[in-house]
């Protein structure tokens, strides 16, 4: 049998995935995106993912936990509540950056996995996950992973040279979406669907923090509706965009990158 396509992600084709608000659109019917990230440790986390997710294309962005006075603070727009559990209704999670691995993180995570809603599991989520892998593969709704090198060696074994041969093989062994994350990002889906590889990032955005706005991005693309392995291949796209504009700016760190994602939003997926 011939091996699944392999796509590098260009700003057309994700231009012509973004979703866009009709006429009779409201801000629940863009979708609602809840993110479960942050701690009282690292509030910073809630504020990049929960900012990523405020660049995408949901009408309404939820956030729970215990960041949520920073969140609030940061971003005005973003509804807060104590746990997943009082968040309401969501289309989409986003589960793990800077939440810490302690009992309240790992019951967050496992409510969150035990909904059939899609799910974007990053960072501390992984850690929690890579000792329970069944709650991964047991789930019926779309799980998009988005490790870096060290993540998905806990979760998945050595990544090795050949980056898509490994992310393919964790995809199916955990019946998920992997988003490996690095210079150029890899993404593969359980299943027989075309693999994307990205390459708008640049080497500057290896700096703290990063990657919790790219989880937020690839969450609310999800709330919007676009399928998993498209959720994930847009998000990388604009996200590694928003790099190379900051770096263009000057030093990059984290908060920066999410500066820019208006603009790399703006170019990429309105196309002007
Ligand atoms: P994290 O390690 O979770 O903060 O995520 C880091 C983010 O920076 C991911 O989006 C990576 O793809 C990106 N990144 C890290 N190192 C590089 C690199 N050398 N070149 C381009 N992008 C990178
Ligand atoms: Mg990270």
């Amino acid at each position: 049998a011939e091996p699944p396509a392999l796509r590098l992600v260009t700003a057309d084709a994700v231009r012509g995935w973004w979703p866009h608000p009709g006429p009779t659109d409201d801000k629940y019917t863009r979708g609602v995106v809840g993110l479960a990230s942050g701690s009282e440790q690292y509030p910073g986390a809630a504020i990049l993912s929960t900012g990523g997710a405020l660049s995408g294309p949901s009408g309404y962005v939820r956030y729970a936990g215990a960041a949520r006075d920073a969140v609030r603070t940061a971003h005005p727009e973003v509804v807060c509540s104590p746990t997943v559990a009082e968040a309401g209704r969501v289309q989409a999670w986003v589960v793990g950056s800077g939440l810490g691995t302690d009992d309240d993180a790992a019951e967050a995570v496992r409510r969150i996995l035990a909904t059939d809603l899609p799910v974007v599991l990053d960072a501390d989520g992984l850690t929690i996950v890579s000792k329970r892998l069944d709650w991964v593969r047991e789930r019926e709704g779309p799980t998009v992973l988005t490790p870096h090198d060290r993540e998905f060696e806990r979760l998945a074994g050595e990544v090795g040279p050949d980056r898509l041969a490994a992310a393919r093989r964790a995809a199916s062994e955990l019946g998920a979406t992997v988003l490996l994350k690095g210079y150029r990002t890899v993404i593969a889906g359980p299943d027989d669907a075309p693999a994307y590889v990205v390459a708008a990032g640049v080497p500057e955005l290896a700096t703290a923090g990063t990657g919790d706005v790219l989880s937020g991005v690839v969450g609310s693309l999800l709330a919007g509706g676009l399928a998993p392995a498209e959720a994930a291949a847009a998000g990388a796209f604009v996200h590694g965009t928003a790099g190379r504009l900051a770096a263009e700016a000057g030093p990059v760190v984290a908060s920066r990158v999410l500066a820019h994602l208006p603009d790399a939003v703006r170019r990429v997926a309105l196309g002007h």
